[in-house]
């Protein structure tokens, strides 16, 4: 859609669009039934050939039958024994980039849909402004919630916010009366109220005429890149796409970057904050492009074509499927696209407002999508968005119902040209919803921003459990843990949920992975501890499931148990020596300085050489490498262990090789984090500048993902920067980027015997295995990197327990988005889930939980409603109670760990640091149960 001072469009793909292909395809079977009935000699052949051959002819059938169904419960079984932990979704990748028109026959022949101008004359197209002087509406006032007499209730208790107002059905009523100056509430842009936008964007959105938008909140659809339009629109339209701060996360993670431009593509992008409702339905309202749509026509040649030629105002789409609202009202119950008791609330007050069942009004379809093309933004046609979007937030937030209420009910807009849905098809390219997208929430829930009032289908499924609790049992306290149990108590009223953790602290990898000098990313621990703190929530620490309890002790208590427990291991190379001393796993490193009780005492020689190898270029490869090579003095404020700071502080460590078997362009990290480490002061950046040549496969690559090239630019530019600046004194710190190497072997040192001395590494070279990937092969030249200390940084790995599935080459248990399922037969596991780096392996952010927590949540609610999950009496806590106390485990609840939490705290102001981490299991349990 397009949407700027002066044209607007919204193009939403109906959820119809199936139905009428169907429709469409029975009248031409229709159409082509033989029907040549010359003879009457015909028939009564026909009836003697079925007396005579009856008999076959239900055998035939029979036959028939058994075939079909044995074809289908074959399909359906390997449709099953599929990857489970896959989620496909490829239906509509081929509609990408599709340029060819949408056609319909007419009078006998086959036309164009959306008639364009020819390419030619789009260049030559000017934006055509005629101020709309016959609108009865010459000025809007806006209300806000603080003008309403009534008291305003904010976002979070309501539908209605600050800047729709608490509308009263009287205000309501009064909107529709047209006059020279009309108040009115409005959902869109206030300054009181609504998104939070940044004063460039706004002065770079001003700077438009015409602007075809976008929006993706919640971490939902992926950026489509526009096609097929005119230079002169390339000059003269801006495109924006609007994402909140999950989208961004969820788009960082899959490579996604907005470039230092602002732009991914053609898109700007920009980032609001204050989404004004909790119910992302509403937020979404944007007049916009349908995120799962590729827009691919000329934005102005569209504007000419449906509306200056034609001299409309508006140019709004019929509705595919059906002609009348309350015939919509059934179908948006049937298709549980709103539950049955809002709509009734709403098309009652349709009724009463005297809304006719005509299927036409003045001879046009009297039902429409909410797909329209605003010519020019004036008094009325700003009237006419704002009173619409007052019914969405009213009543359900199907457009189909209030935009043609609205288009009906205010007679003020005369010239309006209702195109048919072959021309809407054609102007983009649906592209459907992207797994994400099933995982995204319909909720703004990191604000911690109470309740949305909508009677959602899982709203309704709390309501059934408010009465009996739903027993649940979350294993493992990092962020997928509480993230899942955030989410549950929004979602279940009834939920009970206990949070188990083989440590005696809360957090998991938020206090043990995220590296000390990143303190930012740390306080997700405030939203976690509100949740610890919740009625419903309960924690106990110095649990481990496998030997402290079984897994089916836990399913035996509780309805519903979710394994959040992380990635504790690491991959291995399999390569000799690996074993050696000197040998590490970065996780081991990483929980060494970040005082980990299983790690504390790990005592990595940083003295015997002046270098250190680190294998792998990942984000951790990165903070490792930066903890290495850090000033000490820079650590000493952070909550790094004490034992670390003193070990770092002796370090001889001066030079480190970061190891990759691949490319710059295919280095695993992130330029947030890459950047960081170029900026540390007096550290020497050493690039081979051969390794910086790049071949048409990394050009695609780099094409293909802006990520990949800024990782590239960042690297060319550092190796640049330190052109010519000698080795360097003996004691200068140098961080070497290594790349097209793979380890081959780890060597042994003569003098040390059993420790390590060194990494021989294999060069590689690039071959291509499709889709844009490449893989890094070796050529049989060798050479060595002399060295004291090896971190291994390829990545994590999840550990099984007793009895749980788990798939041991990817190192995740076997899940159908969240819900495990038994490798073998691929059957679920009736309330047992998963959730983070156990789901999905060790990639992604913190914030990637999110969303994979609302997958899982997602799927939880879901069997709760279809498959009797949370059926029957469980004991929940109080049978986990009985069963620790037998067992004599010493649990530490949310209190004890408190208790740890104020002495470390305690002990950091001492030494001027956040907190001084206690590191043995002894001192933590001590602390946890000292007398307060
Ligand atoms: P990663 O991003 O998957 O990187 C692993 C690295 O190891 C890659 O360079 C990979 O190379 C290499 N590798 C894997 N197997 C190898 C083998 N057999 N031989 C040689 N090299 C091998 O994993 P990670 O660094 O452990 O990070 C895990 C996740 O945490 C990532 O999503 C990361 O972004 C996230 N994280 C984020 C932050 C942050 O945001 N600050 C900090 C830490 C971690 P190939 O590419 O060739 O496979």
């Amino acid at each position: 859609m397009f949407s700027s001072t002066n044209n607007s469009v919204s193009i939403s793909v109906s959820d119809e669009e199936s139905n009428e292909n169907r429709i469409r395809a029975r009248t031409r079977r229709k159409r082509k039934k033989p029907g040549h009935r010359t003879t009457f000699e015909l028939p009564r052949y026909f009836l003697r050939i079925f007396l005579r051959y009856w008999i076959v002819l239900v055998f035939l059938l029979a036959v028939g039958l058994l075939l079909f169904e044995s074809t289908r419960i074959i399909t359906k079984s390997a449709k099953l024994k599929r990857s489970p932990d896959s989620i496909p979704n490829k239906k509509n990748e081929g509609n990408l980039n599709r340029l060819d028109p949408t056609t319909k026959v007419i009078g006998g022949v086959r036309q164009r849909c959306l008639k364009l101008l020819p390419p030619e004359e789009l260049e030559h197209l000017d934006i055509l402004e005629r101020k709309d002087s016959s609108s009865p509406v010459k000025k809007l006032v806006y209300l806000t919630g603080t003008d309403s007499s009534s008291p305003v209730r904010v976002n979070g208790t309501t539908r209605f916010n600050l800047f729709t107002g608490n509308q009263t059905f009287t205000e309501r009523e009064n909107s529709f009366q047209v006059s020279e100056t009309v108040s009115v509430h409005c959902g869109f842009f206030n300054e009181n109220g609504g998104f939070r936008i940044k004063d460039e964007d706004k002065k770079f959105m001003q700077s438009c005429r015409v602007v075809v938008s976008t929006c993706a909140f919640g971490g939902g659809d992926n950026l489509y890149q526009p096609i097929g339009m005119s230079k002169a629109s390339t000059q003269k339209v801006c495109y924006v796409a609007f994402w909140d701060d999950v989208t961004l996360a969820a788009q960082e993670a899959e490579d996604q970057r907005i470039g230092e431009n602002g732009y991914i593509g053609k898109w700007r992008i920009v980032v609001v904050k204050d989404l004004p409702f909790v119910d992302q339905r509403l937020n979404g309202k944007i007049p916009k492009v349908d995120s799962k749509s590729q827009f691919r026509r000329d934005p102005l040649g569209v504007l000419d074509a449906l509306l200056w030629r034609t001299n409309s105002v508006l140019a709004i789409s019929e509705h595919g499927a059906r002609s009348s609202v309350y015939d919509e009202a059934k179908a948006v119950v049937k298709k549980h696209k709103a539950t049955p008791e809002e709509v009734e609330v709403q098309i009652n007050q349709y009724r009463h407002d005297k809304l006719p069942e005509d299927k036409r009004f003045n001879g046009k379809k009297a039902l429409c999508e909410a797909s329209v093309i605003v010519r020019e933004h004036t008094p009325s046609t700003n009237l006419f968005m704002c009173l619409w979007f007052n019914e969405v937030v009213r009543y359900t937030s199907r457009d189909q119902l209030s935009f043609p209420y609205v288009f009906w009910r205010l007679k003020v807009l005369k010239k309006v040209n209702m195109f048919p849905v072959c021309t809407r098809k054609d102007l983009v390219n649906s592209m459907g919803h992207p797994p994400r997208y099933e995982r995204r929430s319909k909720f703004v829930t990191e604000s911690g921003g109470g309740k949305s009032k909508s009677l959602t289908a899982r709203r309704l499924v709390t309501r059934c459990f408010s009465s009996r609790p739903l027993h649940v049992c979350i294993v493992g306290s990092g962020p997928a843990g509480f993230y899942t149990a955030d989410k549950l108590l929004k979602a279940h009223e009834g939920a009970r949920i206990d949070i188990i953790d083989r440590l005696p602290t809360p957090y998991g990898l938020v206090r043990s992975g995220v590296a000390p000098d990143h303190p930012e990313t740390k306080i997700a621990i405030n939203q976690f501890s509100r949740v610890a703190q919740h009625e419903r929530c309960a924690f106990y620490g110095n649990v481990k499931l496998g030997s402290d309890l079984s897994l089916s002790e836990l399913r035996d208590l509780y309805h519903v148990v979710v394994l959040a427990y992380g990635a504790e291991s690491d991959k291995n190379l399999g390569i000799p020596g690996e074993s050696l001393g000197g040998v590490f796993s970065a996780r081991e490193f990483v929980w060494w300085y970040n005082g980990h009780p299983d790690y504390s005492s790990l005592k990595p020689d940083l003295q015997s050489s002046d270098t250190a190898v680190i294998l792998g270029q990942g984000n951790v490869a990165l903070d490792v490498a930066r903890i290495l090579l850090r000033p000490t003095t820079e650590l000493a404020s952070t909550d790094i262990a004490t034992h670390a700071l003193s070990a770092l502080e002796e370090s001889s460590i001066r030079k480190v090789y970061l190891v990759g078997r691949r490319g710059p362009v295919q280095a695993a990290l992130t330029a947030k984090e890459l950047r960081e480490i170029l900026g540390i002061k007096n550290l020497h950046i050493r690039i081979k500048e051969t390794d910086l040549s790049v071949t048409p496969a990394d050009e695609e690559e780099m094409k293909s993902s802006r990520a990949r090239k800024r990782i590239y630019e960042l690297l060319s530019k550092a190796a640049a920067a330190e052109k010519g600046t000698s080795e360097g004194d003996c004691g200068q710190r140098e961080l070497h980027f290594v790349f097209f190497r793979q380890p081959e072997r780890f060597l042994e040192s003569d003098e040390s015997k059993g420790h390590v001395s060194g990494v021989n590494l294999e060069k590689t070279i690039l071959e291509s295995v499709g889709s844009g990937k490449q893989i890094a092969v070796g050529t049989g030249e060798f050479e060595d990197i002399n060295c004291s200390m090896v971190l291994k940084a390829i990545g994590y790995k999840s550990v099984p327990v007793n009895g749980l599935p788990f798939h041991h080459k990817k190192g995740i248990v076997p899940n159908v988005r969240g819900r495990v399922v038994s490798g073998d037969i691929s059957e679920t596991e009736p309330g047992l889930y998963v959730c983070g780096w156990l789901k999905r392996g060790p990639v992604g952010i913190i914030a990637t939980n999110l969303y994979c927590a609302e997958e899982t949540v997602g799927s939880i609610s879901q069997d709760i409603e279809e498959e009797g999950v949370g059926k029957g009496e469980k004991e929940g806590s109080k049978g986990l109670m009985q069963l620790l106390e037998k067992k004599e485990v010493k649990k530490i609840d949310f209190s004890g760990w408190e208790k740890i939490d104020a002495k470390e705290k305690q002990m950091g102001i001492d030494r001027n640091k956040p907190r001084e981490k206690l590191v043995t299991w002894e001192d933590l349990l001590a602390a946890a149960s000292a007398d307060s």
